[in-house]
Order: C-alpha cells, then structure tokens, then sequence
C-alpha cells in the first residue's frame, strides 16, 4: 500500500556534510492522529553514518577555531529562521508526533528557538578557573577545548525541542555533530536542515542521519572516531548503548525514563495543584519524562482531592490534534497505544478502580480521526505501590492516586522506584517543602509548581533516570575537554 501511494508521501533526506543524500532504502512514518502512512524515513546505517562522520571531522578545525561570538551570531540566526518559520515547524511536529497544535506551537518550537538563542548567550559567559600558590611561584588554570564529533540520539516525545538541547550546546562548544532523531519523528530535524546554510553554519558541523536505533543508533554509538554521545530516551536503551560503547570508553550523557510523584499534603491550595497536577499527568498525552504518574495525596483531603482531580480531568477534550480547542491528541503508535492500554486492564485486574477514561467513558472522534492512536485522560485509584502500574513508566495518559498519612511514609513511597527525575511537592509549610525535597530521590523537585525551567541550572535525573545533567554549566562542561594548565614562574 505505501508503494501505490508514494506520490503522496513525504520523502525524508540524510544531511550530511551540508547536502541531502538520498538513501537506499527507507521506513514508513505514520501521521498518529490518522494512522496512515505519510512520510518516508531514510534508514541508515553503517555506511551513512561513516559518512556523516567524515564530513563532521572535515568540518571540526574550522568550526572550533571560530570565536565564541561568531558560533554565538550562527545559532542565533538559526533561531531566528526557525522562529520566521514556527508555524509550519509547529504543524509538522503536530502532525507527525500526534501532539496538539497548541503545544507544538506554544511549547516544543517556541523551546527549540529559544535552545539555539539560550546557549548563543550563555556561550558568552563561562570563565574557567585559576588558583595561585604563591610559595611555589605556580598560578594553575584551566582550559576548556571542543572534543570533537558528537553524537546525539533523541526520543520522539518532544522532538526538535529535544534534539535542539543537544545541537545547540555541542555546536556552541565548537564541536560538530551527527544527530539521529527517533524514526517516528523526524520530520522537524529535517526541516531545520533546510535552514543550516542560510544561518551560515558550515557544511559538516551539523549532519542529520535518519533511521532505526538499531541501524544509524548504534552505528554512531559504536563509531571509534565518535567520543560523546549525549543521548535522551528509555533506560533499556541507555543500557544497551552503554555496553555497546564500553570498548571505546565514551563520554556518555544519559537522559532517561521517569515514574514522577507528586505529594500532595493536606496544607496544599487545592485551587492551584489541581489543575497543575492535572496538566502534569497529561500535558502532551502524559509523553513527557517529567510528566507525573503517582499521586500521593494526604488521607484529610484524598476524597476531596478525587472528587475535584477527575472533574478536572474530564474537562480535557481529546480529539483531532490540529483542533486548537483539543487538549490531547494522539500517542506516538499504534503499538504504544496498545501498551498504555495494558497497563489500565492490569491495573483493573489487580483490582484498581478506573476513575474516568479508558473504558470507563466514551471516546467520540471526528470521521477523519477513527484510526488514530486516541486514549482518554485516565485516573487509577487504590493502586498497590508494587503494582507495575506504579512502578513502570507507563508514558500515556495515565495517573495513579493514592492516599498516604505521613510525612515520613510518602518519601519511603515516593522513593520506592527505580526511578528519579522528577518530583512535585505541594504544601504551603515552607519547613516541610524544603525537608521532603532534600529527602526525595530526584535530579528535579516542584514545589507549588510543575515544569518550571531556569535552563541555567542541571536539568537530569538519578538512579535509573540517567548519569550527568544538562544546563548552561553542566552542557557546557559536557561538550568540552578540560585541562589543567600550570606555569611556574
Ligand atoms: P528509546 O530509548 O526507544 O529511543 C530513543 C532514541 O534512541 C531513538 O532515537 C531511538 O531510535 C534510539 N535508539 C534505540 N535503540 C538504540 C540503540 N540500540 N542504539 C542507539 N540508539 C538507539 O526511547 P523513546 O521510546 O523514543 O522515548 C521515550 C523515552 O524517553 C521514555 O523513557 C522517556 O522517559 C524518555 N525521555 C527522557 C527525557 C529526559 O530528559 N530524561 C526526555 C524525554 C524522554
């Protein structure tokens, strides 16, 4: 069926050394919301990547002998042609992601641009340090230089905005890079290609190579003349590309899966933390990392709470994403779907109650819609803590509500994951939010807020949720070799 409609479709092409190369052969990409066919993805591999490889090696000394200030004038010119652009990037992610045209318009562009103009500036202003020993006649400093090809690998939850946290960083360092979005979601990385020339980055400092983590992912991991890789996505594939690049001893950034609770006393200002828990339990169809999936709330105000919690649930419409007036819109695939679903008859199997959503309320969708990948919001009370549900990263739309007494027993709880990203805690005793947040294993912690970003600061998590942390500081520190330099007098 897809040779008979090739006409129609979309045909991705690899980016390397600053041309579109045609690749042998190809993956199909499926628009969610529809579930048909409309775009083909180049599938690379080992050949394509040493390709990219070469080029982003020829482009190297050239890139990173070029001033700070002249990297930082190229990536803002490149947020500015992405920004002149951000409505049709802002379709494109919606319709080949399944998210809502509101978010891909108000939160992954708008956070791609601001990605390349963010590290434009922040490029500008690391110093490195330097200490005196006087009674040696020695001043020590360091210095900090480019390492080299970078290889930067992304999920398909948030994706220019993710690949851009990584391209944006590596290049300002004065590195080059070969990027492999996911294969599901490639088309915005392909665009902001188009771009590259016209903002006066050099052939060969970013290369685009598309395709499967099992082709173009683990060629580039196991590239010897590839020393980084700063890689978003699952655990297990973390797991899997750390033993893949073992041998060669590479510097690995790893940004991983998370199961995030929020813990909710019963001091919260419920008028806040509902709506804000509810949007972080389904914003983009619960398929960000930080999204919340345990709900722990306080046992005087648990009844209250999910009374008002599934009223508010409710009122988020799913539906045809490129509807502005719709709040979730399609999971990325077929196959996601269907796992997402898993999880709620296990849950009801265990004998959890499904408190609105999937199979509980009807799901209504327009005629062109029916083959989508839809799912409503769904909240799961009385949850075991051992149940998968509540264990696993389940990354739908899904949330689980459960009581809890004390302070002291919600962090065990909350802590009883492999996990550790992200945490939310809402309570208006200021004593109380800075103790649990001291004692939460997570990289992030909320309090009387959600998603809340200073991209300054180390973004990342522990435990199962990843190793190293991105932010101004800490990208900067992973994308350049330090050295430290000594000089006696
Ligand atoms: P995934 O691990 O399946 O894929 C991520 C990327 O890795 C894709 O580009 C994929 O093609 C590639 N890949 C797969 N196997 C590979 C291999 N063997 N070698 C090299 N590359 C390989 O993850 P996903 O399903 O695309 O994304 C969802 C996951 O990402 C969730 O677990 C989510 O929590 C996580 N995530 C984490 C963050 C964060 O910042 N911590 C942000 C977003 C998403």
């Amino acid at each position: 069926p897809t040779m008979a409609h090739s006409k129609a479709l979309l045909v991705l092409e690899n980016f390397i050394g600053g041309r579109f190369v045609p690749c042998s052969s190809y993956i199909d990409s499926y628009n969610p919301s529809t579930g048909d066919v409309y775009c083909r993805v180049p599938d690379s591999g080992k050949e394509e990547v040493e390709a990219a490889v070469k080029a982003a090696k020829d482009a190297f000394p050239i890139w990173s002998s070029k001033s700070p200030l002249e990297r930082s004038q190229i990536l803002n010119k490149l947020a500015d042609l992405i920004e002149h652009d951000l409505e049709a990037f802002a379709q494109a992610e919606s319709k080949d992601q399944g998210k809502t045209i509101t978010f891909a318009r108000t939160v992954d562009i708008p956070r791609a641009v601001h990605n390349f103009r963010f590290f434009a500036s922040s490029i500008l202003h690391h110093v490195t340090e330097c200490t005196e020993m006087p009674a040696m006649g020695c001043v020590h400093y360091t210095s900090r230089a480019p390492v080299g090809v970078a290889g930067l690998i992304s999920p398909w939850n948030l994706p220019l905005y993710l690949l851009t946290w990584k391209i944006a960083p590596a290049i300002a360092c004065g590195n080059t890079v070969i990027a492999k979005p996911s294969e599901m979601t490639s088309v915005t990385a392909w665009m902001m290609c188009k771009l590259l020339e016209k903002a006066g980055v050099p052939p060969g400092v970013v290369n685009v190579v598309f395709g499967t983590g099992a082709r173009a992912g683990e060629a580039l991991v196991c590239h010897p003349d590839v020393p980084l890789i700063s890689f978003t996505g699952s655990t297990r594939t973390a797991q899997r590309i750390t033993e893949r690049s073992a041998p060669h001893c590479k510097r690995l950034s790893l940004e991983l899966g998370g199961k995030n609770p929020a813990i909710i006393f019963d001091d919260a200002d419920l008028s806040q933390c509902i709506p804000t828990t509810v949007r972080s339990s389904f914003a983009n169809q619960g398929e960000i990392c930080l999204c919340t999936s345990r709900i722990f709330v306080q046992r005087e105000i648990y009844s209250e709470f999910l009374k008002r919690f599934v009223a508010e649930a409710k009122k988020w419409k799913t539906g045809n994403p490129s509807d502005p007036t719709i709040d979730v819109g399609a999971l990325i695939s077929k196959e996601h779907l269907e796992k997402v679903r898993t999880y709620v008859k296990k849950a009801q199997a265990e004998g959890a109650r499904v408190l609105c959503g999937e199979g509980v309320d009807p799901l209504a969708l327009p005629p062109g819609n029916q083959k989508g990948y839809f799912m409503l919001p769904t909240v799961i009370a009385e949850v075991k803590d051992e149940s998968c549900c509540m264990q696993e990263e389940i990354f739908g739309p899904v949330t689980c509500v459960v009581p809890f007494d004390t302070e002291e027993e919600v962090i065990r709880r909350a802590n009883g994951v492999k996990y550790g990203l992200a945490a939310t805690v809402w309570s208006r005793n200021v004593g109380r939010v800075h103790r649990v947040a001291h004692r939460l294993q997570s990289g992030l912690v909320w309090t009387n807020c959600w998603l809340v970003r200073d991209l300054n600061l180390p973004f990342g998590g522990m435990k199962a949720s990843g190793i190293g942390r991105e932010g101004a500081k800490d990208s900067y520190e992973f994308f350049t070799e330090v050295k430290t330099i000594t000089i006696k007098h």
